[in-house]
């Protein structure tokens, strides 16, 4: 079998962060450093090869520039690597996955994000476990050579994740990433388990990859709340720039049930906008027919993201609403599972 060799690809992030000896605020520093850290890299049978981005951020600073930029390159180095490894900061990764898994169409090779909560400088840092178990899992292959997991997921602490149905949980824990409403890929321990059933297969292996880099992002989200404002709500839903809205509901997608609620709902679904409603619980699903208030919302125009991640939600708007300026084109296609992003 031929050897493999797996992209590296550095974007900044706390894995690769030291403290400024100025202000003492972690700061990124330069990839080499990262490899001198990480030895073990080079124990692989396997080609590790980098590339890193200019400037390295903090992923607080991530836009969709660099989610077009990670796409081309990835397109563009396609055929030379069997996967990529992308090292980004974790506070929104779970978002650069989710875009990633909708604009890599075709994907039939592994594209794994991973970071670390500690510097890989520090000596409790989870940043090298991490780091060396996304390159093994990157260039893991069935017996027939195909890759085994040609997704686009996110590694941490022990478990992979899909990408689109990740989300961040802690700010602290070395278990910083959960996806509540869909198993892990696979967990780490002494050996590499692979959950074969719960992982994506492409229906053609030898299809090109395509890329889709046109993204409108004119979208808001109102996470709804106890004391929302007529004001407030008019201004997040009817604005002009606004094509698409994500209403953050109560448990399986509930909203108040007041009259000037459901006249703004209706006076933006008028409008043509795009209403989709996601459950601002950590699991489960809207299900807007359990109760009056949820199907109020159903009746007024607002389309269920069903067990979606507000993440995945917007990384799916981004994408469908870049793929069409037809905003009921859009809505038809909510429902759909394009990438593993929703159960059935
Ligand atoms: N602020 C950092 C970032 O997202 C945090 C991290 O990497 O854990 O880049």
């Amino acid at each position: 079998m031929k050897r493999s060799s797996i992209l590296l690809i550095y974007t900044g992030g706390t894995i690769g962060m030291k403290q400024d000896p100025g202000d003492q605020t972690l700061k990124p520093f330069d990839f080499g450093q990262i490899l001198e850290e990480v030895p073990e890299l080079q124990k692989f049978a396997f080609r590790v090869d980098s590339y890193t981005f200019d400037p390295l951020i903090d992923s607080s600073d991530v836009e969709p520039s660099l989610w077009k930029e990670l796409a081309t390159l990835i397109r563009d180095r396609y055929e030379e690597y069997d996967g990529f490894v992308v090292l980004h900061g974790t506070d929104t990764m779970a978002y650069s996955a989710s875009a990633l898994s909708f604009m890599l169409e075709n994907l039939a090779k592994p594209v794994v994000f991973t970071g670390s909560q500690l510097p890989i400088g520090v000596a409790r840092t989870d940043g090298k476990e991490n780091l060396i178990s996304a390159v093994e899992i990157a260039s893991a292959k069935d017996p027939q050579g195909h890759p085994l997991v040609p997704e686009v997921c996110i590694f941490f602490n022990s478990k992979l994740l899909r990408g689109n149905r990740s989300t961040k949980v802690s700010s602290e824990d070395f278990s910083a990433f959960r996806s509540p409403n869909y198993p892990p890929l696979a967990e780490a321990g002494i050996n590499i388990r692979y959950n074969q059933a719960a992982i994506r297969k492409p229906l053609d292996w030898e299809a090109p990859l395509r890329i889709s880099t046109e993204l409108d992002t004119s979208v808001s989200i109102l996470k709804v709340h106890p004391g929302i404002t007529p004001q407030v709500m008019r201004y997040f839903m009817c604005g002009d720039a606004t094509r698409a809205v994500i209403i953050e509901t109560y448990g399986s997608g509930n909203a108040p049930s007041r009259q000037w609620f459901l006249n703004i709902v209706k006076e933006a679904a008028a409008m043509g906008k795009v209403l989709m409603n996601v459950t601002q619980c950590m699991s489960g699903t809207v299900n807007m027919d359990l109760y009056a208030t949820g199907k109020a919302l159903e009746k007024a125009g607002v389309v269920s993201g069903r067990d979606i991640t507000t993440e995945g939600a917007l990384a799916k708007l981004f994408y469908l609403l870049g793929k069409s300026p037809d905003n009921d084109w859009v809505k038809a296609r909510l429902g759909d599972d394009i990438e593993g992003e929703i159960s059935f």
